[in-house]
């Protein structure tokens, strides 16, 4: 394995950053995960929109020209062999003294992309079967629509879900809603057969599957909710899935241990898993 680090190509045991950089001291960085399907880069063009936008949120100039990511963005993918995978690239505020102010100006970000693979069927089994998540409270900061390496509460919510045998922990804001996973945006589908999802906004991250998913629910003629909802709704709902790059459409089901849709995936979820790639942009 490879991995690109700051203009060059490392082989994986020895890629490394310095430790005063800023991602590592103070998390001061962002990131993006894309998925790679038969060597292609699953909707890139979103994913680096949105990496733009998390960069210029933050004011962290992106350290080479957009064409030259592409090419890095492909090579990592082709030079680690990755057919099914994740493609995973960070920015941080770069190598500097400590101090929580920005760096003197003319620090260079620090880039890493790195590729990895996945296993498809094994994807596809966990799909079948469907997983199980926990609700815990909302204890992110207000910019998680901000993809920020700042992962602290996500990586408690994760373990906590863990430790209860479920695969994803679902924030629950102060009035009871959901707002989305700590790796994933949150869905249900009504007793009506509505497919409900909250609304963009700087309480949850703008998924790219999401995006991708509302655009295959208008294909399909599926009749689309973007609204907060509660537990207590998610709980009686006919189906619950979530969306991620790593995940596609993954069906829930259960929530707290109690089942969803007779705690089997239904057929909105699986529906929208087969046609997900149609509606994605490969490159
Ligand atoms: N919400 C959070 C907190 C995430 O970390 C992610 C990323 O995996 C998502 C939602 C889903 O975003 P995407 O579909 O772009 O992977």
């Amino acid at each position: 394995r490879v991995v690109y680090v700051n203009g060059r190509f490392r082989p994986h045991r020895n890629a490394m950053v310095h430790v005063e950089d800023r991602g590592y001291q103070l998390a001061d960085g962002v990131y993006e995960v894309c998925e790679v399907r038969d060597g292609r880069l699953v909707d890139q063009r979103r994913h680096t929109e949105r990496l733009l936008r998390s960069l210029a949120e933050l004011r962290i100039p992106l350290p080479l020209p957009l064409a030259a990511l592409d090419v890095v963005l492909h090579e990592t993918v082709r030079r680690n062999r990755v057919t099914d995978g994740l493609v995973y690239v960070q920015v941080t505020r770069g190598v500097a003294r400590r101090d929580h102010g920005f760096p003197p100006a003319g620090t260079r970000p620090s880039l890493v992309v790195s590729a990895r693979r996945t296993d498809r069927e094994q994807n596809e089994r966990l799909a079948a079967a469907g997983v199980a998540v926990v609700t815990l409270a909302e204890t992110r900061w207000a910019r998680v629509d901000i993809k920020s390496i700042s992962l602290l509460p996500n990586v408690l919510a994760k373990q906590a879900a863990r430790e209860q045998g479920a695969r994803e922990a679902w924030f629950v804001d102060r009035n009871g809603y959901v707002t989305e996973g700590a790796s994933s945006n949150a869905w249900i589908v009504t007793g009506a057969g509505a497919v409900v999802t909250r609304p963009v906004g700087p309480d949850i991250l703008r998924g790219i599957s999401r995006e991708v998913v509302k655009d295959a629910l208008a294909a399909e003629g599926l009749t689309f909710e973007e609204r907060p909802f509660t537990v207590a709704e998610a709980l009686q709902a006919r189906e619950a899935f979530l969306t991620a790059a790593s995940q596609i459409v993954m069906p829930v089901v259960r929530i707290d241990g109690r089942p969803i849709g007779g705690g089997r995936p239904g057929p909105v979820a699986a529906a929208l898993r087969r046609s997900f790639h149609a509606h994605a942009e490969l490159s």
